[in-house]
């Protein structure tokens, strides 16, 4: 394991694309920066017309739009890490940037190392808090389809118009935004994640990647002046490579040095413990279907109802 080297706290100049990114921004000014030099990026794109997130090999810069933000579901490697390594044997004076999870990166750098092509690539994981069955995004997206009378034409699950510590998640349909609120309260509910997230091994500071990247959270609190209601991103560097690779984009930030202590969250230090209601969410859901469940699962208890209703009475 590598330990940290150096910590930062970023965020992207270029005012439109970072409003597109989750966070910071980290993400694009790296891919972009490799595809302006002819290099290639391996990273996670959404596909509206499958309803799924699969793992991509990126060219050419056009294709980024589809590869900002976060999508809250397990992306597929499909034949992603095979189509790498050729484009590798192709070109081969060029490098690689590939961009995932901590597991979807330890899969990819235990593939590359054996391909003996590890020195031409830049490995980036993400912090993250677990992502669930692809499955259950595309019950949840078919279930919004046939209620709006049309298909989905745009996903975000963190848009910042609100700032970005009050995400808007929403999709399109017929030009219209629906909310889906209901499907990020559930992905935080510790109900749907993969059961291998709950020991996830990656949840830690110390990784084997060049680069780590998250959203800086509690920046308000330690480094107030340097607040942003458009994001953050927090940058660990694990290795020399990843220190050059940060080098060569900072000009294109706002950058601040920060520590360990100052940036700890979560996921850096532990899994995503299981919810209380895991196994009784997916009894439910196995027998009654996803809305049913969902529903359940976020329905106030009857007295609670019963109190709210009274109490809204008295107010009038
Ligand atoms: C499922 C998930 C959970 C996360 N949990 C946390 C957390 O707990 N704490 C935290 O600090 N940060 C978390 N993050 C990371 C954070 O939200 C941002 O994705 C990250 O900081 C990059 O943001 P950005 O502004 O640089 O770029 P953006 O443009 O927002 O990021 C796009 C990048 O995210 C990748 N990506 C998007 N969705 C997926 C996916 N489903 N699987 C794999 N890669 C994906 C894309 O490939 C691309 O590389 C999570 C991200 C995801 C996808």
């Amino acid at each position: 394991m590598n330990i940290v080297k150096s910590i930062y706290a970023a965020r992207l100049k270029d005012s439109e694309r970072l409003l597109k990114s989750s966070s910071g921004g980290m993400f694009w000014v790296l891919a972009q920066t490799f595809l302006h030099g002819g290099d290639a990026v391996a990273c996670t794109v959404y596909n509206n017309s499958t309803k799924q997130a699969k793992i991509q090999l990126l060219i050419d810069s056009a294709q980024l739009d589809v590869a900002q933000g976060s999508k809250y579901m397990q992306s597929i490697p499909g034949d992603s890490f095979r189509q790498c390594v050729e484009w590798m044997e192709h070109h081969r004076s060029h490098k690689l940037l590939f961009v995932g999870t901590g597991c979807q990166a330890a899969g990819f750098q235990s593939f590359i190392e054996k391909k003996k092509l590890r020195e031409r690539t830049v490995i980036v994981d993400l912090i993250c808090h677990g992502s669930p069955s692809p499955r259950l995004w595309q019950e949840y997206a078919c279930a919004l389809e046939q209620k709006n009378h049309g298909k989905i034409e745009m996903v975000s699950f963190k848009d910042k118009r609100n700032g970005w510590n009050s995400p808007y998640a929403y999709v399109k349909i017929r030009q219209s935004e629906i909310p889906i609120s209901d499907y990020v309260n559930l992905y935080y509910s510790g109900c749907i994640l993969r059961p291998s997230c709950h020991c996830c091994p990656y949840a830690t500071t110390e990784r084997r990647t060049d680069l780590t990247i998250g959203d800086y959270w509690g920046i308000e609190r330690v480094k107030p002046d340097f607040f942003s209601p458009t994001g953050t991103s927090l940058v660990l560097i694990h290795t020399d490579v990843g220190e050059k690779a940060f080098n060569a984009v900072k000009q294109q930030l706002y950058v601040r040095e920060s520590t360990l202590e100052e940036c700890l969250q979560p996921n850096l230090t532990a899994p995503t413990p299981p919810s209380e209601q895991r196994d009784w969410f997916w009894k439910t859901y196995y027998s009654h279907g996803l809305m049913y469940a969902m529903n359940k699962l976020f329905r106030a208890p009857f007295f609670q109802r019963i109190k709210q209703f009274i109490s809204k009475d008295r107010l009038m």
